[in-house]
């Protein structure tokens, strides 16, 4: 299964569709519902709680290709969405939710996400009184569930984010409990941060900081809990309203450009899929039901075989010239690449990641992560440096000189 030919790069104005690799081929090439123009009365309401599926999305290529590979190997570090509103960019992440297997979450009837790892650890301070019971009871506190996209408000404050003491069970119950915040409720979720740029910085910090370490710790006063929060971070940024920080920037691993899609056909096609959507949602995601149940199998498998996927040396060699000549200070540059690439592999099937792989990840990777400012400022160094040098020279012969 290794060796199979490479790949060419992605253009995502003119995708090889003859070359992607072949699950991302299998989702591409679906040609799926049409229109459904004899659509019932909407069902007001449910439109919200169904996702578009994620097969039925037109175009876009390149921010559904690094959306799969961000869950296939989570190790790239998440997805930043840089492009204007409107192009689609919350619907296709909702969307990816229905090409993901199932996962066990809590089932806390207090909505506070209990899990048994929780009481494991602080024993019954870590789950709350309902929960307590029926562990006592020897019942189950989890549940399968479907994996949801957790959306970061904008006016989210930093309490909300990492959880805080809630004043109100404090003063009702005698008891000082520390709450979990929206990053623990994102645990095994997707966490999208809408218009990520717009954020204070400590919040965004504290979500790339529990992103990168798989759970966080949250202190008030001498009381402190520590939450799980594996999720697959998602950002959009509208780069019209305002940059990202470079080094916030850094740590996405992807970054994706999205325009809105040029072809007349295409935004046809969009707005016919888009109306049959909401005129029916139930119908319109039973009309892809089939190829999204194979497309998570795909995934699924992909998530598995990723693990096995090793680089050719030679992926290795030029990866990392393409870096140097590139002048990219941030290791995480080949870091993400490479496992981008790897990803990029094992969706197409192969336990070996080539040139080819590489390449067709390389400017999703590595795009924006250059600093004109650090190669200037390192040339500028380079000259002080040089004088501190010399003056340490001059002054050592004046001394042998003098001595002499
Ligand atoms: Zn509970």
């Amino acid at each position: 299964m290794s060796d199979q030919p490479v790949l060419p790069p992605i253009d995502p104005e003119n995708p090889p569709e003859g070359h992607l690799p072949s699950m991302l081929l299998r989702m591409l090439s679906t040609s799926g519902a049409r229109a459904i123009l004899s659509a019932k009365p909407a069902e007001l309401g449910l439109a919200e709680n169904l996702p578009f599926p994620f097969l039925a999305l037109v175009g876009q290529t390149e921010m559904r290709i690094a959306l799969l590979l961000a869950v296939i190997n989570p190790n790239i570090g998440g997805v930043l969405l840089i492009g204007p509103r409107g192009t689609g960019k919350t619907t296709a992440v909702r969307a990816l939710t229905t090409l993901l297997p199932d996962v066990e979450v809590s089932a806390c009837e207090n909505g506070e996400g209990c899990l048994p790892e929780d009481y494991a650890r602080e024993g019954e301070a870590g789950v709350c009184a309902s929960c307590l019971r029926r562990l006592r009871a020897g019942e189950s506190i989890t549940r399968w569930g479907s994996v949801n996209m957790i959306e970061l408000p904008l006016n989210a404050r930093l309490d909300d984010v990492v959880g805080g003491v809630n004043e109100r069970i404090a003063v009702q119950q005698h008891k000082v409990k520390v709450e979990r915040g929206i990053l623990a409720r994102a645990d095994q979720n997707l966490l999208y941060v809408d218009e990520v740029n717009l954020l204070e910085d400590q919040i965004v910090d504290a979500i790339l900081d529990a992103s990168a370490a798989g759970s966080y710790t949250v202190r008030r006063g001498a009381i402190s809990g520590t939450y799980r929060s594996r999720f697959v971070l998602i950002g959009s940024m509208n780069p019209e309203e305002g940059n990202l920080r470079p080094q916030l920037m850094d740590r996405f691993g992807l970054r994706v450009v999205v325009r809105g899609l040029m072809q007349k056909e295409d935004r046809l096609e969009i707005y016919n899929r888009v109306r049959a959507y909401r005129g029916n949602s139930r119908a319109f995601i039973r009309e892809w039901a089939n190829p999204t149940v194979i497309a998570r199998e795909d995934v699924t498998a992909a998530r598995e075989l990723v693990k096995e996927v090793e680089l050719t040396d030679e992926a290795l060699d030029i990866g990392l010239e393409l870096v140097r000549r590139l002048d990219i200070d941030s290791h995480r540059a080949e870091y993400v690449m490479f496992e981008a690439a790897r990803a990029y592999a094992a969706a197409d099937g192969r336990d070996r990641a080539h040139v080819g792989d590489v390449r067709a990840v390389a400017a999703l990777a590595l795009r924006q992560r250059r600093s004109q400012f650090m190669v200037d400022f390192a040339e500028g160094q380079k000259v002080e440096d040089n004088q501190i040098g010399q003056t340490f020279d001059h002054i050592l012969n004046r001394e042998s000189e003098g001595e002499g």
